[in-house]
Parts: structure tokens; C-alpha cells; sequence
């Protein structure tokens, strides 16, 4: 395995690369990303991992600067999980420029973290597209922890007839349920101990739809009343979605998602899941 630092030295790395498979990080690794790299080493002849902390995808006050960075630990993963090559880019070697030039997926961005972070899945299509038009995989791996990211990409592919096919990889959780996230580094013991109220608040809001629930404002109560038990947690949107734009739906068809995002003290958590009603 090889990191490499700029894209000239990732380009001649790659000439005669076939099947090319890849897997866009921020770092700060752990067995969510583990199995992104995991799934594409089953799928495709090369890896390549990007890690980059993306700033055009955080806004002021955001954690840009505290994000955490641990490339040696992160290096080691992707060897061990079976990456060719980790592309490592500073942010000057990814924007060189000014950057003038946007992507910007209208709709799909615009509900749940969209409202809460403007311009954040713009910094994210963006960063995207170039890191697909740098590598030219055949394809990449993304994570359905993220759901919004991932059908914001999937679209801009379809849209913009971009060369790859997208693949959504399904969350990986710690034993009590709570999404591995890079962010569950900022979190205490007691907020630790309060965040898994995120994933059992979408299962008792998915149990209630499976038994038959159709109201939406019943099966949100039912997530709220979970979290709003925790004094550490502060929810910022909790959703009903239709499965691909994942615009909130005002009555519960065949099939939906929930969506949430709560802060538990100074660190934003995110999770979603898939409900088939039946
Ligand atoms: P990030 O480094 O947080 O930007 O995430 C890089 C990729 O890993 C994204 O496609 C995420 O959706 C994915 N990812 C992050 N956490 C998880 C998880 N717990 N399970 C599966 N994929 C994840």
C-alpha cells in the first residue's frame, strides 16, 4: 500500500490500474470506514481511499479545525482492510484555486441537514465530483449512515452522467446501537451513555409504522418521547421521509425512512433507518 500526496503522483499510480474501486473518507477511521474498504476490496481489483477533512463542506462555527486527524492510525487501517492506495491530498493540492465552480443537487439537499447546514452538501457534491474525476473509478463507496450525502451523490451521478456506479454500504454500530461516527471521539462518558437514544428512538418510531401506524406525528412522538427523556440530548430534526429525496411526507406510504439529528451536549449526532410498513 501507498499514500500519495498529490494527484500527478496518484494519476501515474493509477494508468494501468484496472477496475478501480474507491472509498472518500475524512479519516479518523473506524470499522464503518473499515467496511466501506472492506466491501469494495470484495468488489474491485484497486483501492484507493481519500482522506480529506473538506472545508468547503463545513460552515463557520462548525468543527472544521477540531475534526479529528489521525493519518498514521488511519494509514494503518486501510492497509490492514486491503486499500492499494491512500490519497492524502493537503487542501491547497485539492483547491489549488479559488474555487468558482460548484455542484449544487437542488431538492435532496435542501430538507433535514440541509435546512441546518447551508451549504454543506454543495462543499460535498463538489469535493465528490473531483475526487471521481481524479481517480475515475469504476466505482465508490459510501455509507447509508449518511443517507442525505449518499442520494444527494447518487443523483448528481445520474444527472451529470458521471462514469460510476454508486455503491451505499449499510451502517455499522457499536453493540448498543449507536452509528460508529468519527464525532463519537468528542463525546463524554455521560453524553456516550445518552447517545444511543438516537437509534433506539428510529426503532421504537419503525416498530410503531410496522404495527401499522400511519400518522406521522404519531410515529414521531413515539422517537421523541425517548429522546426527549435524556437532558443531555437536544433534537434538532426528526423525520419521516420518502425513501429517495427524502422530503418529509405528511402521510406513511409503503415505504419510508427516518431521519434524525440530535446534539447530545456540543457534538451533532446523525442517524437514519429504513422502514418497510408493508
Ligand atoms: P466520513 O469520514 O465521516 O466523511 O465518512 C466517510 C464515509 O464513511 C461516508 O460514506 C460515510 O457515510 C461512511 N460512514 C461513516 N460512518 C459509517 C458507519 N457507521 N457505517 C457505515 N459507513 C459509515
Amino acid at each position: 500500500m501507498r499514500a500519495v500526496h498529490n494527484v500527478n503522483d496518484l494519476q501515474k499510480a493509477l494508468e494501468s490500474a484496472e477496475l478501480i474501486g474507491l472509498v472518500p473518507t475524512m479519516g479518523a477511521l473506524h470499522a464503518g470506514h473499515e467496511n466501506l474498504i472492506e466491501t469494495a476490496r470484495r468488489e474491485c481489483r484497486t483501492i484507493v481511499v481519500s482522506i480529506f477533512v473538506n472545508p468547503i463542506q463545513f460552515g463557520p462555527g462548525e468543527d472544521y479545525s477540531q475534526y479529528p486527524r489521525t493519518l498514521e492510525r488511519d494509514l494503518e487501517a486501510c492497509a490492514r482492510r486491503g486499500a492499494d492506495l491512500v490519497f492524502v491530498p493537503s487542501v491547497e493540492e485539492m483547491y489549488p484555486l479559488p474555487q468558482l465552480t460548484f455542484v449544487e443537487v437542488t431538492r435532496i439537499s435542501e430538507h433535514l441537514c440541509g435546512k441546518f447546514r447551508p451549504g454543506h452538501f454543495r462543499g460535498v457534491a463538489t469535493v465528490v465530483l473531483k475526487l471521481l474525476n481524479i481517480v475515475q473509478p469504476q466505482r465508490a463507496y459510501f455509507g447509508e449512515k449518511d443517507m442525505q450525502q449518499l442520494q444527494v451523490i447518487r443523483r448528481m451521478v445520474l444527472d451529470l452522467n458521471v462514469p460510476v456506479t454508486i455503491v451505499g454500504v449499510p451502517t455499522v454500530r457499536d453493540p448498543d446501537g449507536l452509528a460508529l461516527s468519527s464525532r463519537n471521539k468528542y463525546l463524554s462518558e455521560e453524553e456516550r451513555r445518552a447517545a444511543p437514544a438516537l437509534y433506539q428512538a428510529l426503532q421504537a418510531a419503525a416498530r410503531r409504522i410496522k404495527e401499522g401506524e400511519r400518522d406521522v406525528t404519531k410515529a414521531r412522538t413515539a422517537a421523541l418521547e425517548i429522546l426527549e427523556k435524556h437532558p443531555l440530548v437536544r433534537v434538532e430534526y426528526l423525520e419521516v421521509v420518502d425513501p429517495d429525496e427524502l422530503a418529509p411526507v405528511s402521510t406513511i406510504g409503503s415505504s419510508v425512512r427516518i431521519a434524525v439529528a440530535i446534539w447530545v451536549g456540543r457534538t451533532r449526532l446523525i442517524d437514519n433507518v429504513f422502514v418497510n410498513a408493508g
